[in-house]
């Protein structure tokens, strides 16, 4: 055990923090299977106290996650304990993760309290949550900007309450690798009973560095590492569990450490938490950016076609990127759709299966060649027609430099046929005027963004928008061949997503 490194994954908790990243329960459902899957030892599945949907959404984690512990965030008082045990009790094992502020900056500006209150404080809310679990985590926030000594105690005492893992946090992203290398060493050799702890430590990307002082601490003793998939988190991010994953698997020879994860599950994790975020993940992303494992240089390329390790430290094949030539056409069948399905990681049921074969087909009649990353396009869309209120039947327009004119027509939350049209500005403003003159729902659309799915003029385009209402962020993707098709699938998707929160609240 001493030489295996616990992974604690983030994502629902300080991942979906990120501005804009809101999930609904059904998707943390999912991300928290798939991280089952990928077989992180320890889920934190959300903030139960901070609102009615997390507490629910950890609460159904618990019970339906059974390999991973899962935990819940609580603040260091008796309630919010309460609420995170709640949640978890149903898990296989639960975790309840206790932080409260050190740092002299937060504790007189922000609490105000003295040293001795937190230190009161922290060791009796320990106290009571070990009545309810023997695994508790305790975080003295914002512990790279908290005296040294002060730290020291905190953690002895948390220790002496029962603490099983003390997790170090860099909450404002502030360290840098050698001196918060140091910081862990001396707590390992001033706190007295640090033998007793897991010790974790939880960085943000600021600086850019949370994996980098991730592995530092690791090196000086650390055997917990709080991470995000695709490093999605507050601000600039939390440090990426892929890329500490493969650091400590292709550097063996050096850290001389493992992680328990089946990295071959990496990359559809990456792009299903990257779908249901509506975060893309940059070209260059260690480890799962698209060009992560392309060569351009002629040298390189030749080298690798004579030999793979001359210009590659790992295999594409280790995080789970297929790298299969076969491609799909319009005479593939169900069977081989299936099977490469199964490939890229995913496993549909019957019913969904039989949608997403729909879907490849209309595909594969308008493109030659559909690509594994056609295929993920296709998927994900199935992913996302599981709750609308209104359905996208037909959309046309007419645009040039005159009256950009859009026709739609909607299924209705009865099923009936509602259609409308509408001038705008635009080709795709008109289709979004037109969508809600029949929706009528107020909202301001804050991003747009096109890219495409592949190469090559006959390519699938993906839409993705960000529209706000009533102060919430919504996400919508869509993808068609017709980038106008794809901006108003991507608006129907953000408009459901907006009228399903509605309709859950008024029930
Ligand atoms: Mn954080």
């Amino acid at each position: 055990m001493k030489d295996r490194v616990i992974v604690f994954d983030t994502t629902l908790r300080d991942g979906e923090q990120a501005a804009g990243g809101t999930l609904n329960i059904q998707e943390k459902l999912e991300i928290a299977r798939q991280l089952e899957k990928l077989k992180v030892d320890v889920i934190e599945a959300g903030f139960p106290i901070s609102s009615p949907g997390d507490f629910d959404a950890v609460k159904l984690i618990s019970k339906e996650v059974r390999n991973s512990s899962i935990c819940g965030l609580s603040h260091a008082n008796p309630q919010a304990i309460d609420r995170a045990w709640e949640a978890i009790k149903g898990a296989a094992q639960p975790r309840i993760h206790i932080f409260l502020s050190s740092s002299d900056i937060h504790m007189l500006h922000q609490l105000k309290k003295s040293r001795e209150e937190i230190l009161q404080t922290s060791r009796e809310m320990v106290a009571k949550a070990v009545k309810y679990t023997t695994d508790i985590e305790f975080s003295p926030m914002d512990a790279s900007r908290t005296n040294i000594e002060f730290l020291y105690q905190i953690l002895e005492a948390v220790i002496d309450a029962g603490a099983t893992t003390v997790n170090i946090p860099d909450t404002v992203g502030y360290a840098i690798p050698q001196e918060w290398g140091k910081r862990i060493e001396g707590i390992f050799k001033n706190v007295p009973n640090i033998e007793k702890a897991v010790v974790s430590v939880h960085c943000h990307n600021d600086l850019g560095l949370a994996v980098a002082n991730s592995l530092e601490a690791v090196r000086r003793g650390a055997r917990q590492v709080e991470c995000t998939i695709n490093g999605i988190g507050e601000r600039a991010g939390n440090a990426s569990l892929e890329e500490i994953v493969m650091a400590i698997r292709t550097r063996k020879d050096f850290y001389k450490l493992s992680t328990g994860i089946d990295t071959t599950h990496i990359y559809s994790t990456s792009r299903l938490v990257s779908e249901l975020t509506g975060f893309m993940v940059q070209p260059n992303k260690a480890i799962v950016g698209a060009n992560a494992f392309r060569h351009q240089s002629g040298i390189h390329q030749d080298g690798v076609i004579k030999l793979p390790i001359t210009y590659e430290i790992m295999d594409p094949r280790d995080v789970g990127i297929t790298a299969s030539s076969l491609v799909l056409g319009k005479l593939s069948g169900r069977h081989a759709f299936k099977e490469r399905l199964a490939e890229l990681g995913y496993h549909l049921d019957e019913q969904d299966l039989a949608k997403a074969f729909q879907a490849f087909k209309e595909l594969a009649d308008k493109k030659k060649e559909v690509t594994d990353k056609d295929i993920e396009s296709v998927v994900a869309q199935q992913k996302r027609t599981v709750s609308e209120v209104y359905r996208l039947l037909m959309v046309q327009v007419s645009c040039g430099n005159g009256m950009p004119t859009a026709a739609v027509r909607l299924s209705g939350p009865d099923g009936e046929t509602l259609a409308d049209a509408a001038l705008g500005t635009g080709p795709v403003d008109a289709v979004y005027k037109a969508i809600n003159r029949i929706v009528g729902v107020s909202n301001k659309l804050t991003e747009f963004a096109v890219k495409s799915v592949t190469e090559g003029i006959d390519a699938q385009g993906e839409v993705l928008i960000r529209i706000e209402s009533d102060g919430v962020t919504y996400t919508g993707r869509g993808a068609d061949t017709d980038i106008i098709v794809a901006s108003a699938k991507a608006y129907m998707n953000a408009l459901n997503r907006l009228l399903s929160v509605n309709r859950t609240n008024k029930k």
